[in-house]
């Protein structure tokens, strides 16, 4: 039905190449380009080995936009999927508009400098994407991504009025080691060190990190302390949404996590602003990033399950008020057995496949960015269902009392 340009080859380019490749009435031309070419070649041989299906591969960087523009023209595929840094987003944006491709991505775009999770830079493209007559898809990824469809999905079909929205983010996963991230450790640290800001009856409330802890009892998981966050959903969906009072982003860490983080900050080595070492400059966190494991060679070794989704509380179709959790849960070492890869970046990587497939069939389309919660949330449930992500909706006996 369509050719697909993947760039980024990490545990989700990895899950999102596999996935298409499993789905070849979909995807019949599956091309994959990243920075580092030989781990392209070993997500292609490992597809190759499971499906049967070639992906060429290609070296690239993407923040090179007539390189990124030459390697679309040379390709020619009907969707270019963002799966790299979101430090290259707008660029890819800008090489898809001079190719005239579709885009989509699944994190929002960051300045290296500020670890800011704002979507401005990205809508400020709509006109652009419009004029043009190209989809740019963004955030179709579990969180954003999936969290946003399930918002929608209940607006559709359970409520009539939303008032409070919760994202809940568990990872019950055990990699065993001492410290390590389930996705790029230099996007994930600056995500969890960032303020806390949720929004509250037309405000953002702003807090400092991780100051804010809840515990919860995750089905699969068991009883974990989450912690209030600052995520980039909160801004597209009250946006969307906009009739709901409240948003707010729960995630999980283990106690060990946040003092090895806690020591790392402490001693400096979070920082994101250069500094000089033996003469030149170096960013502490991307040194930091360079001596932990890599997030996709984690799979091998993780145990445990992931538990996410989204607790709302508004007004039923019948007039009363209802609480109801739509969730998914999603086991690493299945995952690992199915592409190789742990759950976080499974849940990931599948959701970036149906996204691409929601426009490469025609079922999403439109001219101009979008956010995931724009789209009819149906097709998009269904394909999860059937290809790794199934999903429950439960209802609630009220509202949640923290
Ligand atoms: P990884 O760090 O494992 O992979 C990123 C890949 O992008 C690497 O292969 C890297 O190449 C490549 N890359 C980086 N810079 C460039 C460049 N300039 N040109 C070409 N390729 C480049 O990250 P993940 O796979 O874990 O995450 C991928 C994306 O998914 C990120 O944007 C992340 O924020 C997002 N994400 C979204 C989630 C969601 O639920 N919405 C959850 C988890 C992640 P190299 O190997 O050379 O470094």
């Amino acid at each position: 039905m369509g050719k697909i340009l993947v760039i980024g080859a990490g545990g989700v380019g990895s899950v999102a190449v596999h996935k298409m490749a499993m789905n070849a009435d979909i995807f019949n031309e599956i091309h994959l380009a990243s920075r580092t070419l030989p781990k392209c070649e070993a997500i292609a041989l490992s597809v190759k080995e499971r499906t049967g299906i070639d992906v060429p591969v290609y070296a690239l960087d993407a923040d090179d936009i007539a390189a990124t523009s030459a390697l679309i023209d040379q390709i020619k595929p009907d969707l270019v999927c963002n799966l790299a840094l979101p430090y290259q987003d707008l660029n890819i944006m800008e090489a898809c508009l001079k190719s005239g491709v579709h885009y989509m991505d699944t994190a929002n775009y960051e300045p290296r400098d500020e670890a800011k999770f704002e979507y401005h830079w990205q809508w400020a493209y709509h006109e652009r994407f419009k004029q043009a007559g190209l989809t740019a898809l963004l955030g179709s990824g579990f969180d954003p991504g999936v969290t946003s469809v399930f918002a929608s999905y209940l607006k559709k079909h359970y409520l009539d009025r939303i008032d409070t929205l919760d994202i809940l983010d568990c990872n019950g996963g055990d990699h065993g080691q001492h410290f390590a991230t389930n996705f790029n450790p230099e996007i994930n640290i600056r995500e969890v060190t960032a303020p806390a800001r949720h929004w509250l009856n037309g405000e953002w409330i702003e807090t400092p990190a991780l100051s804010h802890k809840q515990s919860f009892d995750f089905e699969a998981v068991g009883e974990k302390n989450m912690y209030l966050m600052y995520h980039e959903e909160i801004e597209s969906l009250k946006t969307h949404i906009p009739e709901i009072k409240r948003i707010r982003f729960w995630m999980t860490f283990g106690d060990a996590y946040l003092t090895h983080l806690e020591v790392l900050q402490n001693v400096g080595m979070t920082r994101i602003d250069p500094v000089m070492y033996e003469g030149r400059e170096i960013i502490p966190l991307q040194f930091l990033k360079a001596v932990l494991p890599e997030p996709a060679s984690l799979g091998e070794t993780t145990k445990g399950k992931t538990n996410i989704g989204d607790i709302a509380t508004g007004i039923a179709k019948d007039g009363s008020e209802k609480t109801y959790y739509i969730n998914n849960i999603c086991d690493h070492e299945a995952a690992f057995a199915e592409t190789g890869n742990q759950a976080v970046s499974y849940t990931t990587g599948v959701p970036a496949m149906i996204g691409a497939a929601m426009i490469l069939t025609g079922k999403w389309a439109g001219d101009g960015v979008f956010n995931m919660e724009q789209f009819d949330p149906d097709p998009f449930m269904e394909m999860l269902n059937t290809h790794g992500l199934p999903w429950q909706v439960k209802e609630l006996d009220g509202p949640l009392t923290f």
